[in-house]
């Protein structure tokens, strides 16, 4: 059922407002994500921002959109102040642990990757990472300084903030203007290089004992973070291309110098649709790792942290990050975990519940409406929690037609079984975690027994011996008795 395509409003961070959908080419969708930074294990509050688009993502994908979902992994260039100061994070955690550079990237990107499936997200169609794009990197670099809004200085390059927000608008996107961040720009090392006190760095400098370093035309050294999404997101979806997400801590100063790169390159804005999640917050503070307020996903599953009363289910996890629209801020605690596993559970058997429900001629409500607020509340800016509300409202109408109170016809309730699975399963991307591997197996086996009594009424012996054969061979015996076949 593919209801109200043409509805989807998406609150744009550029604009401020909710604003309607409209693909730059009919049909597609390009999306970018910024991805993790890969020089520690991910925790919760990553996880939430990289769910988010994940639902995103499915939503897109549900109402019939080829969508190219580009979502990268830093893997140089970001620094520990995450601006132009300190030690490359990965470089860091290398001379820490006293391994290669590429040895940490591997490590985490391997996690990151594993929390993502446990999480149940669906993989991005490209996972571009920035040491595989440096000679995109140099060369939006040289085009920038041809254009005259960025310069060397000492082996590094550094954008001009000022020079081009006289042409353009630096600080669009956050609502910044250039006046308040010159008075609120500490003095840092490397200041003296930079012709302003808030140029950025595009390329970087690397000091002889550096590991991670290119050659370039301004000598050796790495590319600025800002700039690799800048370079990835318009290699594989454009000049301008549909939507870009990520966390609101993102949005100043990276996404603000990822809009003055390309315009500075290219003269076009990239993005029609900026989007960006809200933070997830332990005990009330954003989810850290610096202030040591943060949840691995691995802690939270097994129970081993200092916050958490009980372990959880990714699936629940992810259930209870739903109930809260992703530009809200959300709250992690024992008490909201646990209640969101009831609901959770609550719903699960409701839906394995429908297909034994009694039918009638007619249906009491209108099934039809109930699915189209499904619809509704996703298009409104993909709004879960409201879609779940609603999906609970659905959970009350069949209790009651459990009860007798009211009446569901056949069709109907095929229909709201495969909505209500399609918006808790595809949609929200939640999975029966319940079902064992026995209950999977149980319809599989009915199925096959089926075949077989089928092929025997036909007197296909060759079909039916090789069903019970190979059954056999991985240790599952068919036994036939006048009642008919049954397994063990
Ligand atoms: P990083 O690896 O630091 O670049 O972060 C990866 C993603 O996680 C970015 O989109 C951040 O905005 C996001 N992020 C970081 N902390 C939180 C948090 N507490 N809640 C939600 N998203 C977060
Ligand atoms: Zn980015």
């Amino acid at each position: 059922m593919n209801f109200n395509k043409k509805q989807l409003t998406i609150y744009n961070s550029l604009e401020g407002k909710k604003v309607l959908f409209n693909p730059i080419k009919d049909g597609f969708v390009g999306l970018y994500v910024c991805g993790p930074t890969v020089y520690n294990k991910v925790h919760l509050g990553n996880c939430r921002t990289f769910i988010s688009f994940d639902m995103v993502y499915r939503y897109l994908l549900h109402l019939g959109y080829k969508v190219r979902y580009v979502r990268n992994i830093t893997d140089v260039g970001h620094l520990v102040d995450d601006s132009d100061q300190g030690e490359d994070k990965i470089l860091k955690k290398a001379r820490l642990e006293k391994i290669e550079p590429m040895e940490v990237v591997q490590q985490y990107t391997l996690d990151f990757h594993k929390v993502m499936n446990d999480f149940n997200c669906l993989s991005p169609n490209i996972e571009p990472t920035a040491t595989g794009h440096i000679m995109e990197q140099i060369e939006m670099i040289r085009v920038i300084i041809d254009n005259g809004f960025a310069y060397e200085s000492n082996g590094s390059v550094y954008f001009d903030v000022e020079k081009y927000n006289r042409k353009q608008n630096y600080g669009e996107l956050s609502g910044r203007k250039i006046e308040d961040l010159i008075s609120n720009t500490r003095e840092l090392d490397g200041q003296t290089e930079k012709r302003g006190p808030f140029d950025f760095a595009i390329w970087k400098k690397a000091s002889s004992e550096h590991i991670m370093k290119w050659r370039s035309p301004w000598g050796f050294g790495f590319p600025g973070w800002h700039l690799e999404c800048s370079a990835m997101s318009t290699k594989y979806l454009g000049d301008e291309f549909d939507i870009h997400g990520g966390g609101m801590d993102l949005k100043f100063p990276h996404h603000e110098c990822e809009i003055a790169q390309a315009m500075a390159s290219n003269g076009k804005k990239p993005v029609r649709y900026w989007m960006h999640g809200n933070m997830l917050t332990l005990n009330g503070k954003k989810m850290s790792k610096s202030i040591d307020n943060s949840i691995l996903p691995g802690e939270l599953f097994s129970g081993e942290n200092d916050f958490m009363d009980k372990p959880f289910d990714p699936m629940v996890v992810r259930f209870f990050m739903m109930q809260a629209h992703y530009r809200s801020t959300l709250d992690f605690t024992s008490e909201a975990l646990s209640a969101a596993e009831k609901g959770y559970h609550r719903l699960l058997n409701t839906i394995n519940e429908i297909e034994n429900l009694p039918t009638n001629v007619d249906s009491s409500e209108s099934v039809l409406k109930i699915v189209k607020s499904f619809y509704d509340a996703m298009n409104d800016d993909f709004n879960t929690p409201v879609l779940i509300a609603n999906i609970f409202e659905a959970v009350k109408y069949i209790n009651s037609v459990k009860k007798g109170d009211e009446t569901i016809s056949s069709s109907d309730r095929q229909l709201l079984k495969e909505e209500m699975s399609t918006f808790l399963f595809y949609v929200l991307g939640l999975k029966d975690s319940n079902l064992k591997s026995e209950d999977r197996l149980s319809p599989v086996m009915d199925l096959l027994l089926q075949l077989r009594e089928e092929a025997r009424n036909n007197k296909d012996w060759k079909t039916s011996d090789k069903i019970r054969d190979g059954l056999a061979s991985i240790g599952i015996t068919i036994k036939d008795s006048k009642n008919g076949s049954s397994w063990d």
